[in-house]
């Protein structure tokens, strides 16, 4: 039988502040476990939590930069449950006025429905050791979370797993140029749970889904989809019903498994935080967060084909890391060839930043670069020769021109001394210059313009050099 697949996803993110959301500790990964801890967020009695104002607003970026809707007035709920990285035994979060309402991202040529961003915690962390003991780190409990629900009860819908890690690929660029969140997946700081239901092809009615929650890293994501659809289909196909659960996805052995039947949001006894007052956000704030709303991922992909002529493709691939497009930015503001920096930055930097999980920082300075692109495009040194320099400056703070200067690279040949060197290389190769005129071959052209330029020590224009060979050999 053939089925309509429907998923739906729920994405974490952490949010880029200083401090936690509801304290003044150091909102910061990778520190010694329990240091960035105080009585408020590790739930002492008593404590009282002061809401911080820039994560409500950097949650305000976010729902702006996807373009949502955003309430006027915002409620924090306890949602209740029990887990040794939850140490005050409840979650503030939001259930039924959360900050962000109605948006919506564009995949393919579908705009998929997001039914809300709301604001809450993040809860501590579990470390799990080799000899079966348990620790528990709460630097992470209470740093400020957004979380954004897809509608899936809303067409159109994510329907493979290809469109699941397009939607969440797009979703953290947003995020990034928005500088909402850093969004570091081997950090944990985007997580997504996933939802999957199969129904008849064509049927308006929704199968059961089944969750898969806290899923780390878009790999594992997508295999993660992929199984679930499989277990779905061959139940369906064999007659069965699909239980509503929560399974745990095991992405060693490739599996998901039962984790518990599906619990719902009652279960959690959400109620209103008595110790947080309801946000009033007005539209002063949101005006102002609109002004100062970076250059998001499709104004800029509209502004490097449209004002600069760069191709569709390039865009893309300058656009695929922040920091890559930063730094295209900054090199086209001083040295204004678009197309040029396009191509430098997209074979020569990103042949050295690129890794397989992403892309390292770019280790060469703004200045060094534009020293290079504009002495090859002012014919005073080869191409190759500035891949060399490119190369020797890479991750020092040597400058380009020192360096080029150094290994005697700068073209200051005189037109007579080129000129008699040219004439002599073509006297003494009188007979593949016979070659080059009968075959019109470049590759022997090439090779005389390698002579000439072996003899200048690479420094010669290697495009004169061949202009003026071709004039001599026709003349
Ligand atoms: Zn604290």
């Amino acid at each position: 039988m053939e089925y309509d697949v429907v998923i739906g996803l729920e994405v974490h993110a952490e949010l880029k502040t200083n401090s936690k959301c509801f304290c003044s500790c150091k909102n910061e990964a990778g520190d010694e476990p329990n240091t960035n801890c105080c009585p408020v967020c590790i739930g002492l009695p008593g404590a009282l939590p002061i809401l911080n104002k820039f994560a409500v607003e950097q949650t305000i970026r976010a729902g702006l930069a996807l373009g949502f809707e955003i309430n006027r007035t915002a409620v924090f709920e306890r949602k209740n449950y029990f887990y040794p990285d939850l140490a005050k035994a409840y979650q503030i979060s939001q259930l039924v006025k959360p900050i962000c309402i109605n948006g919506s991202l564009r995949i393919g040529n579908k705009d998929i429905p997001i039914n809300r961003i709301h604001l809450e915690e993040d809860a501590g962390k579990l470390v799990h050791g080799a000899d079966g003991s348990t620790l528990v780190d709460y630097n992470r409990g209470g740093v400020p979370l957004i979380e954004l629900v897809t509608d899936a009860l809303k067409e159109p819908h994510i329907e493979s797993a290809d469109e699941a890690i397009e939607f969440l690929e797009k979703l953290r660029q947003i995020y990034i140029y928005a500088g909402v969140a850093d969004c570091l997946i081997e950090k944990g700081q985007m997580r997504a749970d996933v939802n999957v239901s199969l129904k008849p092809k064509g049927s308006d009615k929704y199968g059961t889904k089944v969750e898969m929650k806290n899923i780390m890293g878009f790999k594992s994501v997508y295999r993660a989809i992929q199984y679930e659809i499989e277990r779905q289909r061959d139940i369906l196909d064999d007659g069965g019903v699909i239980e509503q659960e929560t399974r745990k996805w095991d992405d060693d052995k490739g599996i998901n498994f039962t984790l518990r039947t599906k619990e719902n949001s009652q279960d959690y006894r959400y109620f209103p935080d008595p110790d947080l007052l309801a946000v009033k956000i007005d539209d002063a704030k949101i005006d102002e967060i609109k002004r100062t709303m970076p250059m998001l991922p499709n104004e800029l992909k509209e502004k490097y084909m449209n004002e600069y002529s760069l191709s569709e493709y390039d865009a893309d691939v300058l656009l695929q890391f922040k920091h890559v497009s930063d730094f295209f930015n900054q090199c086209v503001a001083d040295y204004n060839q678009p197309k040029t920096v396009c191509n430098w930055i997209t074979t020569e930097i990103m042949a050295r930043i690129k890794t397989e999980s992403g892309a390292g920082p770019i280790l060469i300075s703004k200045d060094n670069l534009v020293w290079l692109m504009k002495n090859v495009d002012n014919k005073k040194i080869n191409r190759l020769s500035a891949k060399d320099v490119l190369s020797k400056v890479w991750g020092t703070d040597l400058s380009a021109e020192n360096e080029a200067k150094r290994l005697n690279l700068i073209i200051d040949i005189d037109t007579g001394a080129l000129d008699e060197i040219i004439k002599k290389i073509v006297e003494q190769n009188s007979n593949v210059v016979e070659q080059y005129k009968t075959a019109n071959d470049p590759k022997i052209l090439n090779y005389l313009v390698g002579q000439v330029m072996k003899e200048t020590r690479g420094k010669a224009n290697a495009g004169d050099v061949m202009a003026k060979i071709k004039e001599l050999a026709n003349s």
